[in-house]
């Protein structure tokens, strides 16, 4: 039968099986350990339930991995919804900027999304929405909490599997409830010292929205390293700059302060967000900062 990781725990994994709506505990063919391959949430495989007691099954094989991104782990990643509220708490577009950096360089498109409309102003929303939409980005804004969007959301999400990102306190555990009632994710309402004990023991773990659509909460995703990145290539996450980059007159330009720079240019006529450039060059200056050894 064919089914999909949904979760890995101490060498068990739970293999959702569309065809029956079932998942199965399975272990692992000995033939990947010796192959150095360990399977990833995600992975699409094969598995044996012959001669296993009930529920259970053995991994006899990977299906070729159409990508693997690191944070998380998972494999078979179709998108990301990068979920930040437009209000309580107020959205750091620094942070939100570095999650979409993080996403362009796993080569992992990034669907923005806004959520607590009902308690932001429309002039807010407005401002949120415009900045990230005339930079490329598919944007949403949308009230988990009035249901509002909730169509919006799930035909983005439809056939595909999509990574959940966010910092904590915007609605993920919120939204998964909505577009999934089962899913037993408990929200924010619990106490503080709860909240923390969850983040730190649970799994990444894919959830099945339907047949072949599912989403990873990505708990503790708060921490964003970007010091990995060399500043010199922190331009080619900005996926704006792209269609001018060719015009300004110095090739490598970092659009800094270079004379001739078409990125500035579309900068100064409003092309180009100036809340985007300015989180670049704050970004391009801590980087500059980090001693490399
Ligand atoms: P997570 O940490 O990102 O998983 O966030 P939660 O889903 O736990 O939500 C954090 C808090 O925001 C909870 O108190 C939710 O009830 C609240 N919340 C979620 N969505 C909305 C919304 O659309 N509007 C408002 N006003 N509050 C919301
Ligand atoms: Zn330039």
């Amino acid at each position: 039968m064919k089914g999909k990781i949904i979760k890995g725990i101490a060498g068990f994994y739970y293999v959702h099986v569309p065809q029956e709506d079932k998942i199965y505990e399975c272990k692992a063919k000995g033939v990947f350990r010796n192959q150095n391959i360990k399977p990833l949430v995600g992975d699409n495989v094969e598995i044996d339930t012959d001669d296993q007691p009930e529920g259970s099954g053995v991994i006899t094989d990977i299906l070729p991995r159409k990508n693997e991104i690191k944070r998380p782990a998972v494999a078979n990643v179709d998108q990301a919804l990068v979920m930040f509220a437009a209000a309580q708490p107020d959205p750091n577009l620094n942070l939100l900027d570095r999650f979409l950096i993080m996403m362009k360089r796993q080569n992992i498109d990034a669907i923005v999304c806004f959520n607590k409309k009902d308690i932001a102003s429309q002039d807010e929303i407005r401002l949120l929405m415009d900045t990230y939409r005339i930079s490329g980005y598919k944007v949403i804004g949308i009230s988990v909490l009035m249901q509002d969007g909730s169509t919006e959301i799930c035909d983005l999400l439809k056939g595909k599997t999509t990574v959940l990102a966010g910092p904590s306190g915007v609605g993920k555990s919120s939204l998964i409830n909505l577009i999934k009632p089962d899913a037993k994710i408990k929200t924010g309402e619990v106490s503080e010292k709860i909240k923390r004990g969850r983040h730190t023991t649970r799994h990444s773990e894919l959830i099945c929205i339907d047949k072949d659509t599912y989403i990873m909460d990505t708990p503790g995703f708060s921490s964003l390293y970007i010091d990995e990145i060399d500043k010199d290539e922190l331009k080619d996450y900005f996926i704006e700059f792209k269609e001018y980059e060719d015009m300004c007159r110095f090739i490598g330009c970092m659009h800094l302060n270079e004379p001739g720079c078409a990125v500035k240019e579309a900068l100064n006529e409003g092309k180009i967000s100036s809340i985007r450039y300015e989180n670049y060059k704050d970004l391009y200056e801590e980087l500059s900062e980090i001693k490399r050894y």
